[in-house]
């Protein structure tokens, strides 16, 4: 039962691994049927598939969308997407220059309060994405913190030192370019932002309405307790359930890949139709 993951981190954003080695790490870990999700970037996915095709395991074509809905951040992931299509890619290129816009406004705030390099440190390990994961390897580097985790509880968060308001994408264009290029769109870890059960029910209400199509209930970073309450969300809303670990690399995640839980009874998984997922794969 835990062969599908459908959310995981290259290089390409701020996973670890090179695109070749998640694939052969998912094989490793019992995975036949991988999702990369790279943050605004599709470029590790040819690798990736190429890297599939080697193992006999199937490599679905992701994204994670950074959206922001009413002030805060949420991430859509798009699933079997079309990852050449111009307008998707045309949009992901407009996150990615935002994204390095941000990152200087997060350097200056580093520079305040005396951390100083941060910008150069974080450009110097990503790729075209550049993420606050980079920025907290730096701070971890330098000692200010023990681990990621613990950065995130000090640095880079609301209220803390590193933070930058920031506008991403909407959750009309992330879900229109997902499906655009052919895709599902899902929300990805649900339980990981900071809204009422009112806002869940407002956000789910306005992706539905947009004809969004899943809910990540079983997540790798999102606490196991959530899953029965999305679980409910999901049966009423009438959504598909999706499954994945969001790794991000060794170290890096409380559950590694094939690890994760099943989807719990009688929820329609988004791969209820893909035949590229056997009955007894799933
Ligand atoms: P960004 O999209 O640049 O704002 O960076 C968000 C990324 O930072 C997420 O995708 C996670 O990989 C990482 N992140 C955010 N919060 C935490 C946390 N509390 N612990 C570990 N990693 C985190
Ligand atoms: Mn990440
Ligand atoms: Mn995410
Ligand atoms: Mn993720």
């Amino acid at each position: 039962m835990q062969a599908v993951d459908l959310h995981a981190h290259s290089r390409i954003s701020d996973g670890l691994l090179t695109p070749r080695e998640l694939v052969r790490h998912a094989c490793a870990q019992g995975v036949r049927v991988l999702a990369l999700t790279d943050h605004d970037d599709v470029a590790g996915i040819a690798e990736a598939r190429e890297e599939a095709a080697l193992w006999g395991i199937h490599l679905v074509s992701g994204v994670e969308i950074s959206v922001t809905w009413r002030g805060r951040t949420v991430h859509i992931v798009g699933l079997r997407i079309d990852e050449a299509d111009p307008t998707l890619n045309a949009g992901l290129a407009q996150l990615r220059a935002s994204r390095l816009a941000r990152a200087r406004r997060i350097a200056e705030e580093l520079d305040r309060i005396g951390i100083h390099g941060s910008l150069e440190a974080a450009a110097a390990v990503s790729g075209q994405v550049i993420s606050r994961s980079h920025f907290a390897r730096f701070l971890v580097e330098r000692g200010y913190a023990a681990d990621v985790r613990s950065v995130f509880r000090h640095y880079l968060v609301r209220g803390k030192p590193g933070y930058v308001e920031h506008t991403w994408a909407s959750l009309e264009d992330a879900v229109g370019w997902i499906h655009g290029a052919g895709g599902l769109a899902v929300i990805a870890h649900p339980g990981r932002y900071d809204l009422t059960p009112v806002e869940v029910h407002e956000l789910f209400t306005e992706f539905r309405d947009l004809g969004g199509e899943g809910i990540e209930v079983v997540s790798g970073s999102q606490r196991p307790v959530e899953q029965e309450r999305f679980a409910r969300l999901v049966r009423e809303f009438g959504f598909f359930a999706s499954r994945g670990s969001d790794y991000h690399g060794p170290g890096h995640n409380e559950v590694d890949m094939g690890r994760l839980p099943a989807l719990p009874e009688g929820l329609p998984p988004i791969w209820q139709d893909w035949p590229e997922v056997l009955p007894a794969a799933a």
